[in-house]
Order: C-alpha cells, then sequence, then structure tokens
C-alpha cells in the first residue's frame, strides 16, 4: 500500500521547485520582452538573447541549490559572456536576474549559466531556456522548457508559455505533467489547475493540425501533404516553439508535424527541443515518436542521433500518419 501510494506522489519536490523556477524564469522572459530585445548571435548563427541567458541563470541557480547531485544539460553555454567584448551584454542579464534574485552578481551569472553545461546520465535535468527564439523575437509564441530524465525516460516535464492562451480568460499558461498522474495547465501564478485530454474526435476533417512558424525548422509543404492525405481538411496552424506540444495535449489540435528539411537533411534534434513537450503530449493521452514511429531518445546524447523528424498525435490517428509518412 505504501509503495503504491509513493508510486503516484514521486517527483512532488522536483515539480514544486521545477514550477517554480520556470516560473520566475517567464517573467524575466516578459520582462525583457516589454524592452524589445535585440538578437545577438551563437557560433552556430542561430540567435539568442539576454534573456536566454537570464532564464537559464535563474532556472539553473534555483535547481542547484535543492538538487546538487543532478545535472542540468541546458542549451546555453557562458563561454562567448566570459568574454571582454560580452561585459555589456552580461551587465544587461545580471540586471535583468536582479530584479527577480537581487543578490546577482556578473559572477554568479555565469557560474549559474554554466551549471548548464552537464552531461546525460541516469538522471538528468534538460532545459531550454528560450524554446523559439525567433518567435521571442517576433513578439509571439516562446516556451521555458524544462524535463526530468531518468533511466531512459522523461518523468517530468514543464512547459512555461508566457505569451499563449487557450481561452478568453487566460494571460499565459505552464503545461505540466509527472508520469503516471496526468496533464495539466495552470495560470503562470500556478492557479486554475485543469487537466488536459488529447481530443478524441472520429472525424478527421474536423480535426487541426499544427507545424512551425519557422520554414528552415522543417518541410511545410510535406507536413501538409501528409495532413492532407490522412483527410484533415484545414490550413495548418503555424506555432512557434514547443508550445504546439501544450495545444495538441489540451485537445486543441490532434497532430503536431515536423519532418526534416530538405535544406538540412543532417539536422538532429536536441533534446530540449522535446522531451518537457513530449510528457506533458503522452499523459494527455497521445502519443510521440519520430517519422518511423521510433520512440524518441532523450538519453543517449544532448542530440537525438537516431531519430528523424517528430509526429505527435492524439494516438487514434498515429498509425494512420505513419503509414502515410512510409508509403
Ligand atoms: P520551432 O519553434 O518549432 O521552429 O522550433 C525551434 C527550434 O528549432 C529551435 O530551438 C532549434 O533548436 C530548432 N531548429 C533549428 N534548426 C532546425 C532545423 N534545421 N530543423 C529542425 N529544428 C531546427
Ligand atoms: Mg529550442
Amino acid at each position: 500500500m505504501i509503495n503504491q501510494l509513493s508510486k503516484f506522489m514521486g517527483y512532488q519536490t522536483e515539480k514544486e521547485i521545477a514550477i517554480s523556477a520556470v516560473i520566475q524564469a517567464a517573467k524575466l522572459c516578459q520582462r525583457v520582452c516589454q524592452d524589445i530585445p535585440l538578437a545577438l548571435e551563437k557560433q552556430d548563427k542561430s540567435p539568442v538573447t539576454v534573456a536566454d541567458f537570464g532564464s537559464q541563470a535563474i532556472i539553473c541557480k534555483a535547481l542547484k541549490e535543492v538538487f546538487p547531485d543532478i545535472p542540468i544539460v541546458g542549451e546555453e553555454d557562458a563561454e562567448e559572456l566570459r568574454r571582454n567584448e560580452s561585459k555589456a551584454t552580461l551587465t544587461k542579464i545580471t540586471n535583468y536576474v536582479a530584479e527577480i534574485i537581487p543578490s546577482a552578481t556578473p559572477a554568479n551569472v555565469l557560474d549559474w549559466i554554466d551549471y548548464g553545461n552537464g552531461k546525460v546520465s541516469e538522471r538528468f535535468w534538460t532545459l531550454d531556456p528560450i524554446d523559439g527564439t525567433k518567435g521571442f523575437l517576433r513578439q509571439d509564441q516562446y516556451a521555458i522548457a524544462l524535463a526530468l530524465i531518468e533511466n531512459k525516460e522523461v518523468k517530468l516535464g514543464i512547459l512555461g508559455c508566457p505569451a499563449l492562451s487557450l481561452n478568453d480568460d487566460e494571460k499565459g499558461l505552464i503545461f505540466v505533467a509527472v508520469r503516471g498522474e496526468g496533464s495539466y495547465k495552470m495560470s503562470l501564478t500556478g492557479e486554475n489547475l485543469t487537466k488536459l485530454q488529447v481530443i478524441s474526435n472520429n472525424d478527421v476533417s474536423d480535426l487541426r493540425f499544427v507545424e512551425g512558424v519557422e520554414a528552415s525548422h522543417g518541410n511545410q509543404e510535406k507536413q501538409n501533404a501528409i495532413a492532407k492525405a490522412i483527410g484533415i481538411t484545414t490550413d495548418s496552424v503555424r506555432v512557434d516553439s514547443q508550445a504546439k506540444y501544450g495545444i495538441v495535449a489540451a485537445g486543441e489540435a490532434a497532430l503536431y508535424l515536423r519532418l526534416p528539411s530538405p535544406k538540412s537533411p543532417n539536422y538532429r534534434e536536441n533534446i530540449w527541443d522535446h522531451a518537457g513537450g513530449s510528457i506533458i503530449v503522452e499523459e494527455a493521452g497521445g502519443k510521440v515518436t519520430d517519422m518511423y514511429g521510433k520512440p524518441l531518445d532523450f538519453a543517449s546524447d544532448s542530440k537525438m542521433n537516431d531519430n528523424r523528424g517528430v509526429v505527435v498525435s492524439n494516438g487514434l490517428i498515429h498509425d494512420v500518419v505513419i503509414k502515410a509518412l512510409n508509403s
């Protein structure tokens, strides 16, 4: 009995600390958003902002204090920020972080960011401090994505989506799922907890599908052709970031397709771009695989080297989609 109870009360501390860290990071992102952030360029030419760094600093600090033994595999690192020419940027980041953590200094902000340089192991967090930076820069959708992976399985996932609302009363959402306990959405202040369920409509023509805004992150032409082939008649809804997973989990769409872009056929997906979102859809009754129907591998490397593309669905239509993709 006690064993059974503890099974369902697992991850309570992890969940509470992670939610509170994501809420703090969401505040920083919203604050930076008000000031219209500029894009800085990373070595791989992808954009990054002071909010990406600030969000990673805040979340890593919070997790490190309570779980010093659990490594964090985060998207950002502080290497560039340690250079002399980055001093002004570091000062900006520190000022934003200090609005939330008054004791923040440039030195500890650098250390907090670099705490996110952990390695994939038996038990680790993976963090995208701002998923969909391009959406964030367009004042559109983005997500703060955090997941706890244990024994090769995502056990806890949180998505902070400050710019997303699924009905008129909402101003920003947080999605949370613990393995075996269902998926929920709540407000950015942790209120209005609502259980989520994927859509179970038998009439495929009524179903919606979502895909990314950035054409170069997928294959929109093929994504739309597949959706049509399985009977979806409406145009896609284009949304940045893992907010797409929240939309499928909440039953607002039945399918999210992310097929390899012909322009970057060798691209491999990052674990932090999918781990948090995947458990939120699975715990709401949906299914997540790659385009061949293979489970996503979050536990071998920070890249999903053996997966191609991502298919997220309400579960009911999953096999038909995989068949259409491989026929
Ligand atoms: P989305 O908002 O769905 O377009 O996803 C944003 C994520 O796409 C970023 O976090 C990047 O890591 C990722 N990304 C960048 N380049 C590619 C690419 N060529 N194919 C797929 N994903 C990419
Ligand atoms: Mg990302």
